[in-house]
């Protein structure tokens, strides 16, 4: 497996392969790799003939104060499970190729932001989209594979894909979990083995939740019972625990007669902000 570190490098080789017929799979990454993005990489691997990773740890969506500089980065170690996973190449540009002198446009994908995480971290999703358009419009891919642990990021991307005539096919990932349910993230390292002990609990309060959500609950008082089970269990802060569409992201009062009803929910442990969501009907897809 090559890295390319220039964008008209990583074109030369995209373009080679879509002459021969092949079709090209994307997976964004920031690196920090781990058993879920390597998923990325099967499911691209499945739906084209090459794969193509990115690592790219991008500034433009981390907020004042957040974990930019101390966000962990190790290419030698990525590359290795990369290659491993069977990628084709990997892209892993310098910030300058990114956003070189002069750099002055933004991607906004109103509405969809301003909820959820886009509430937590103000100006996170405008980072995301403008990083998430340049690698569409770098890479040329056919299909570009994004996990559905951050729901919301896959929701702004098919959004803006859509609404920028972007051709690469948008493709959701199954969430990877441990064995005690906590999603898998690369933010995890971050955990005390205290800590560790209870991160857990996220996905065991959303799986509550879905279930009293389910027996006829209503949103605020379930949601609430939900944020509480958190504190107790030891989260220091909750962000938000919400139910809301998967597609539209609109708030519900009520899952009855809403297949495609979700819940949502960022809690902060120790130095880690821990997000996760899951379906609350079984045809709402996977967990
Ligand atoms: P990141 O490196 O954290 O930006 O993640 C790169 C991609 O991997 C994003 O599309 C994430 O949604 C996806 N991803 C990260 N963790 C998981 C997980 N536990 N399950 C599925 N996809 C994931």
């Amino acid at each position: 497996m090559d890295t390319v570190r220039t964008v008209a490098a990583l074109r030369e080789r995209v373009t080679a392969w879509r002459r021969a017929g092949e079709r090209v799979a994307l997976t964004p990454t920031m690196g920090a790799l781990h058993a879920a993005h390597l998923s990325l990489v099967a499911l691209g691997r499945a739906k084209a003939e090459r794969v193509v990773a990115t690592i790219f740890v991008n500034p433009t969506q981390f907020g004042p104060g957040e974990d930019f500089e101390s966000y962990p980065r190790d290419e030698g170690r990525d590359a290795a499970l990369l290659a491993e996973a069977g990628c084709d190449l990997l892209f892993a540009p310098p910030p300058d190729e990114m956003y070189p002198a002069g750099f002055a446009t933004e991607v906004r994908v109103r509405g969809l932001t301003d909820v959820l995480c886009g509430a937590a971290r103000p100006g996170h999703f405008d980072g995301v989209a403008q990083v998430v358009t340049k690698l569409l419009n770098q890479a040329w891919a056919d299909v570009a594979v994004f996990g559905e642990k951050d729901w919301q990021q896959l929701a702004v991307i098919r959004r803006l894909a859509r609404d920028l005539d972007i051709a690469t096919e948008i493709l959701g990932a199954p969430i990877l979990r441990e064995a005690d349910g906590l999603a898998m993230s690369s933010r995890n390292r971050y955990l005390t083995a205290a800590e560790r002990e209870v991160a857990g609990g996220l996905h065991a309060a959303l799986v509550r939740l879905a279930g009293a959500l389910r027996a006829g609950r209503g949103a605020g008082a379930a949601t609430a019972a939900a944020a509480e089970e958190l504190r107790d269990v030891g989260f220091e802060t909750v962000d938000y625990v919400e139910v809301r569409d998967g597609a539209s992201l609109e708030a519900l009062e009520t899952v009855r007669d809403a297949p495609g009803a979700r819940v949502f929910a960022a809690a902060r442990l120790g130095r880690a902000r821990l997000i996760d969501n899951i379906h609350v009907w079984p045809e709402g897809g996977a967990a």
